[in-house]
């Protein structure tokens, strides 16, 4: 007994069985050991056009996200917790396009994005169009564990989110001036009138600033993590401010569950990002699973079918990460980069930027 007990607790494929098993025992160790992969955007970010410094703050970030979720799946914590950790710290970077740091909408606001989703329970939660409170991700999961809803949008999800004590600010809080620059110089090139720079928004500089990157360059932004803890389970975070001059209430994939956002322990937990509108089309977050719960397609192969085959067939851009319950870990896109790390239990985090990295 004691030998199978050990062969189940380090077997990767065959987990499952063996978690129902030692469901049974009483203080046993646990069943996995936990892996994570995160990403911060898709779009033309490329090696020839990137500045040294940029990259190695947006490396920096990635790490220290990634620090935070394995420090909660390293001692113990679930899976939801730690897509929910390192959200949060993407959520107040403003190098990203989630929480503070958000592309603007055309009329000058910051509408934000989020959804989570516990595989072991099939419980989701999402937010659409919020506009104060500090971290979605958390907005998210609080409908998902204290509501008897999974999506919630615009005002009503923000006073949801003071109902149950999450952090609300005023919506300049979001505001950076890289990001505004770049709408209005969006906004001009396409003949489009510049609304007025927000309330509550620091003065304006003298000099424009160097965008961070070249034009169009880091088109999206969004954050997304997916995670498997020790018991086995897995879960699926992702945040945005969707796309930059969204008009009319624009809602994207990212907290449509299925589409930019999906976990099941039957199959896998997905995060995407990319141009949402083709992620709703395909729900490319669920179609991955379903390659992999029906076909028996390994997660590599399930993604690339997806982003490569579905996603390229319709013109449509970005990519995904994915994890599954038995510790596969993948990500793949149709862009010449993709922010993007992963890690297991004992070993080295691994950061990619470009399309020409393992
Ligand atoms: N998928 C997001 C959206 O369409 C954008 C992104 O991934 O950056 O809202």
């Amino acid at each position: 007994m004691k030998i199978a007990l050990r062969a189940c607790m380090l077997a990767g494929v065959g987990a499952v069985a063996g978690a129902s098993l030692m469901a049974q025992q009483a203080a046993v160790p646990p069943t996995h050991h936990w892996a994570l992969v995160l990403h911060g955007g898709a779009g033309v970010i490329e090696r020839a056009t990137m500045d040294p410094k940029t990259e190695a703050a947006y490396r920096a970030s990635i790490k220290q996200a990634a620090d935070a979720a394995a420090k909660v799946l390293d001692s113990g914590g679930s899976s939801v917790d730690a897509v929910e950790a390192a959200i949060r710290i993407f959520e107040d970077d403003p190098l990203f396009n989630a929480g503070r740091g958000a592309v603007f909408t055309a009329d000058g606001k910051n509408e934000l994005d989020a959804a989570i989703m516990d595989g072991a329970t099939l419980k989701a939660g999402a937010v659409a169009g919020v506009t104060r409170t500090r971290h979605p991700i958390s907005l998210a999961r609080a409908v998902m564990e204290k509501s008897p809803h999974v999506m919630l949008i615009g005002a009503g999800a923000d006073a949801f989110a003071a109902s149950v004590g999450l952090e609300q600010v005023d919506p300049s809080f979001f505001f950076t001036e890289r990001r505004w620059q770049s709408l209005v110089r969006q906004l001009k090139k396409e003949g489009r009138p510049v609304p007025p720079r927000p309330a509550g928004a620091p003065p304006e500089p003298v000099s424009e600033l160097a965008p961070m990157e070249p034009e169009g360059a880091h088109k999206y932004g969004t954050v997304g993590v997916v995670a498997l803890d020790r018991q086995g389970n897995i879960a699926a975070g992702t945040s945005t401010g969707g796309t930059q001059a969204k008009r009319w209430g624009r809602v994207g994939d990212s907290p449509i569950i299925g589409a930019g956002t999906y976990a099941s322990n039957r199959s896998c937990a997905v995060s995407a990002t990319g141009t949402g509108e083709y992620f709703i089309r395909l729900t490319v977050a669920r179609e991955v699973c379903a390659l992999v719960e029906y076909k028996g397609m390994p997660l590599q192969a399930a993604a690339d079918q997806v982003i490569h085959k579905e996603l390229q067939a319709l013109n449509g851009d970005g990519g995904v990460i994915a994890i599954t319950p038995d510790g596969q870990m993948a990500w793949s896109f149709n862009t010449p980069g993709m922010y993007r790390a992963r890690m297991r239990e004992g070993g080295k985090l691994e950061i990619g930027v470009y399309n020409d990295e393992p």
